[in-house]
């Protein structure tokens, strides 16, 4: 890690220190309850840490996007509660973390409090990375951690600009977590290496494609991303979601990656896209027109299954089909069960994608693989080889 880390820091230090922690706590809502609290779990240890070295703790967060000011709905205080629950202690609610009460609530705060701020994206300029709003972020407090992987691709007020106004500026826990992981896999993988892409669009991962296949053995290709390989085969893709502008890239990928680059063979296909709908299994070159391919077939997950045994590093971003919607979860099913299976043999695998890392905790295979990203769309910059702006802001180790 080049970046100076939380860990790093004498933590003596941080006695009576006012830190404030960027974190990702952008959880799915329903009528004021968190649905998944897995965030929030994910910032505890760094959160918990600084409590116990007695550090006055402001978190900052963004929820959701809510456009032109504060808006009840996107508010964070029910977060404040859930995370209670994970502490077992009070949270403090800073209401409007830009006013001159906020910075004086911070002052009177004992050693080990922890205090959550409202919606960072309530406040014009967070999004513009304004460094007058992130001067008011700061005077709450003397040091800053960033540990919101999942918003480190953005450059926000509270996620970069800030990092040049408090000194030392550090890599919280989940941060460096993540970073190491998805850095060996990409930097240093144990061979043979394979990634796993699917999902809607291929225009949303060229450039992750592109950024693999120099270091890939293989690269698996499912859900609809597939169907614009297929149609470049010259195949019948029927009603499926395909790319069509993007048909001729996909012809030069397949000539430019080789055998390196394992399509489907086949697809379950539904006229409409229902729960229990008439689904079949067909060869790929026997998609009826009127037809859409929803997942790949169970030839397919064999095919995927036996080269993720194979392998010794595996990322996986992106499911295999519609997995939302049963029966086509089965393909993203058998991925999720073959990455645990490899984990089990030794292999290192990981899951980044935001709709791939929630299907395989929703099958309760989470515990099984060896890292489930929370950054969906961080993890995917990360791994095209981008650089992060709220990494690189900080202090250098
Ligand atoms: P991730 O969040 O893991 O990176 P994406 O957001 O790229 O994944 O894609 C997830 C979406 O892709 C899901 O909503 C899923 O329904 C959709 N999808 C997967 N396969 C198909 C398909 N064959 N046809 C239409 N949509 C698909
Ligand atoms: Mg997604």
């Amino acid at each position: 890690m080049s970046k100076r880390t939380l860990a790093q820091l004498e933590p003596t230090h941080l006695d009576g220190q006012r830190v404030v922690v960027r974190v990702d706590l952008n959880v799915p809502m329903s009528d004021g309850v968190v649905t998944d609290d897995t965030r929030i779990r994910a910032s505890i240890p760094t959160i918990r840490y600084l409590h116990d070295k007695g550090a006055r703790v402001v978190l900052l967060s963004h929820l959701g996007r809510p456009t032109g000011g504060p808006d009840p709905q996107y508010s964070l205080k029910p977060v404040a509660r859930a995370m209670e629950k994970h502490l077992g202690f009070p949270v403090m609610w800073i209401a409007d973390p830009t006013s001159p009460e906020a910075a004086a609530q911070v002052r009177h705060m004992p050693r080990g409090g922890v205090a959550l701020a409202e919606n960072t994206r309530f406040y014009p300029g967070e999004e513009t990375n304004d460094p007058e709003l992130a001067k008011s972020f700061a005077a709450l407090g003397d040091m800053y951690v960033n540990d919101a992987f999942g918003s480190a691709h953005r450059s926000h007020s509270s996620t970069e600009a800030i990092a040049h106004l408090l000194k030392p500026a550090v890599v919280g826990f989940l941060m460096e977590t993540e970073l190491q992981f998805l850095g060996a896999a990409v930097d240093n993988p144990k061979r043979p290496f394979v990634a796993i892409l699917g999902g809607a669009k291929i225009s949303g991962k060229i450039d992750l494609v592109e950024a693999l296949l120099p270091k890939v053995d293989h690269i698996l290709i499912g859900g609809a991303m597939a169907c614009t390989f297929f149609k470049a085969m010259g195949l019948e893709t029927g009603n499926s979601l395909v790319e069509l502008d993007r048909v001729e890239m996909a012809k030069d990928l397949i000539a430019k990656a080789g055998d390196r680059l394992v399509l489907p063979t086949g697809a379950v296909i539904a006229q409409k896209l229902e729960p229990g709908a008439g689904t079949r299994e067909v060869a790929r070159d026997q998609v009826p027109s009127g037809w859409s391919v929803f997942d790949i077939d169970s030839a397919s997950v064999k095919v995927f299954a036996d080269i993720i045994a194979s392998a010794k590093t595996v990322i996986w971003n992106g499911p295999m089909g519609v997995f939302e919607t049963p029966p086509f979860d089965q393909g993203t099913l058998g991925v999720a069960h073959a990455l645990a299976a490899a984990t089990k043999a030794g292999a290192v695998t990981i899951v980044g994608g935001g709709d791939s890392a929630a299907a395989v905790t929703a099958a309760k295979l989470d515990d099984q693989v060896t890292h489930v990203s929370t950054g969906g769309g961080a993890s995917l910059e990360f791994l095209e080889g981008k650089p992060l702006p709220g990494v690189a802001a900080l202090d250098n180790a």
